[in-house]
């Protein structure tokens, strides 16, 4: 591990902040209060900027904007194809601008550059793009009923949405709600956590370049029990789509009984990443690798639980440790850097109460365990291994870079392990048998299972969990069901 790296120096003049106001009706505007908050470089707990700190009566604008343009404005009245050319546009203007969004993600997130330009910029415009081929091929049925009648069905936006992402993959995860809430005509009013909100503001001003109408994308930085809350119990918004703690699903859920607005909820998880003894071992240990180190374990789907079969055990922790120790870790800025800082002071506290909570429940830590750097929220890559199911670091979804590494026998006991959490957003099997891989795929319960490979997600194929993983499904076809309405209409024949 690379200790001797030195400290992160002040990053903002990496690139420039040009939005830190909130968007409501194509313009760009202070906060209603006055009241601003302050987004931290994670990389070296320096304060970037002071952001507009939306609250209910800046949610109340942004739902007028959006209900205005929904029932009286162009979007979904407009022809299907055009509205799919200004997405288009939208994800064009986005990649013509790769670089400075990266640097702000880096920047705001304190991930690497080199995932910010690899996955998180690239994958917000694929989704965009994706979701715009959807704009002009959403269809209904024609459906023979019994009798003299003509049924078909109509698939129609489902009105005035409300988008509340977290912060792991700030332009991913608006994308992932934009690309479908967009194509199908409805209006948005996006909540970017608030510990990074500076990338969807810049996305935000490149929409409305891209032609997207006044009202259609609103953007509203602020809290979740003040601005976010706002959002769910507004009465003018028909749908709420998610993605964070499965314990702040739940306050939503509850806040929207009466209501009964729309739900789309992607929640955390404690994957589990199977490991049997007739993998490839070098794969599985690289793939493995990246199931749980990949934005510093912050990532819904992170493998944190690997289940390796008993007579590899030993060896297979050997590598991975190896692995680990060499990571190297430093200013999120410097292309070599593969190990960025963890989001903030909050997750750093929880991540290492975890880690202590480990090594007092006897788990042996192999690799990593301490912080990494004086300053910034740096924590090294950590392995244990001996975990038992019981422990919390087997348990609990830590969402930092922390592995668990179980023992198992055969696959019909890891099945059972591997279900054994009331998550269920993704799992992973490595093997060179097929009728293996087929049935842990069959047999675990979750969202996403990859073979022989891991973290494998794109704009076309579904993703979402099982249980308290979430409710609903992102990207794919399937997502376009999150944001439509069915209307059946039948016509009596004469
Ligand atoms: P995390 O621990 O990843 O920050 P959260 O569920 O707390 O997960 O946050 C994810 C998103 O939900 C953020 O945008 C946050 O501001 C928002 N949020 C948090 N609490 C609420 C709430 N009570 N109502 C609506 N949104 C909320």
């Amino acid at each position: 591990m690379s200790q001797s790296s030195p400290l992160p120096l002040t990053h903002k003049a990496q690139v420039e902040v040009r939005q830190t106001r909130l968007l409501i009706d194509g313009k760009f505007c202070d906060s209603l209060s006055g009241k601003t908050f302050a987004t931290i470089d994670p990389a070296t707990e320096e304060v970037i900027a002071q952001v507009a700190e939306g609250d209910a009566e800046d949610i109340d604008l942004a739902v007028q904007a959006a209900r205005k343009a929904f029932d009286s404005g162009p979007w979904h009245r407009m022809d299907a194809r055009e509205r799919g050319r200004r997405m288009l546009k939208w994800a064009d203007l986005i990649e013509a601008h790769m670089e400075e969004l990266a640097k702000l993600e880096v920047l705001d997130n304190g991930k690497p550059i080199n995932e910010a330009l690899g996955y998180d910029i690239p994958s917000a415009a694929a989704t965009l793009r994706y979701f715009a081929g959807w704009a002009d091929k959403i269809h209904g049925k024609t459906i023979p009923i019994s009798g003299p009648f003509f049924t078909y069905t109509r698939r129609e936006p489902v009105g005035v949405c409300g988008l509340i992402i977290p912060w792991n993959f700030p332009l991913a995860m608006a994308a992932w709600k934009l690309g479908p809430a967009l194509a199908t005509g409805c209006t948005a009013i996006l909540k970017p956590a608030e510990q990074t909100p500076l990338t969807a503001l810049r996305a935000g001003e490149l929409a409305l370049e891209a032609g997207i109408p006044p009202g259609v994308l609103n953007i509203v930085p602020g809290f979740g029990p003040t601005a976010g809350a706002a959002l769910v119990q507004h009465p003018l918004v028909e749908k709420i789509a998610f993605t964070g703690e499965y314990k702040t699903a739940q306050t939503i859920k509850q806040a929207t009984v009466n209501s009964m607005k729309r739900l789309s909820f992607e929640l955390g998880g404690k994957s589990p990443n199977i490991i049997f003894n007739d993998a490839n071992l070098e794969e599985a240990i690289t793939g493995s690798f990246g199931a749980i180190f990949l934005n510093q374990g912050q990532n819904c789907c992170a493998g944190s639980r690997a289940f390796v079969q008993n007579n590899i055990y030993d060896e297979f922790v050997e590598q991975f440790a190896e692995k680990a120790a060499k990571r190297k870790l430093g200013d999120p800025f410097d292309p070599a850097t593969e190990h960025g800082a963890q989001i903030d002071k909050a997750q750093f506290d929880k991540i290492m109460h975890y880690i202590a909570l480990g090594k007092e429940q006897g788990a042996e830590c192999v690799t990593g365990g301490e912080r990494a750097f004086e300053r910034g929220y740096f924590i090294q890559p950590t392995i244990f291994k001996e975990v038992n199911e019981n422990m919390a670091i087997a348990t609990d979804e830590i969402f930092g870079p922390v592995a668990s590494v179980l023992r198992f026998k055969n696959i019909n006991e890891v099945i059972e392990k591997a279900n054994n959490t009331p998550f269920g957003l993704a799992a992973a099997v490595w093997t060179q048998d097929i009728d293996k891989a087929n049935a842990v795929a069959a047999g675990v319960k979750a969202g996403t299972v990859w073979v022989n490979c891991y973290n494998i997600v794109d704009p076309a194929a579904p993703f979402g969990g099982f249980k308290l993983s979430g409710l609903g499904r992102e990207l794919g076809e399937q997502a376009l069901d999150a944001y439509t309405e069915t209307k059946t209409v039948t016509v009596l024949r004469r």
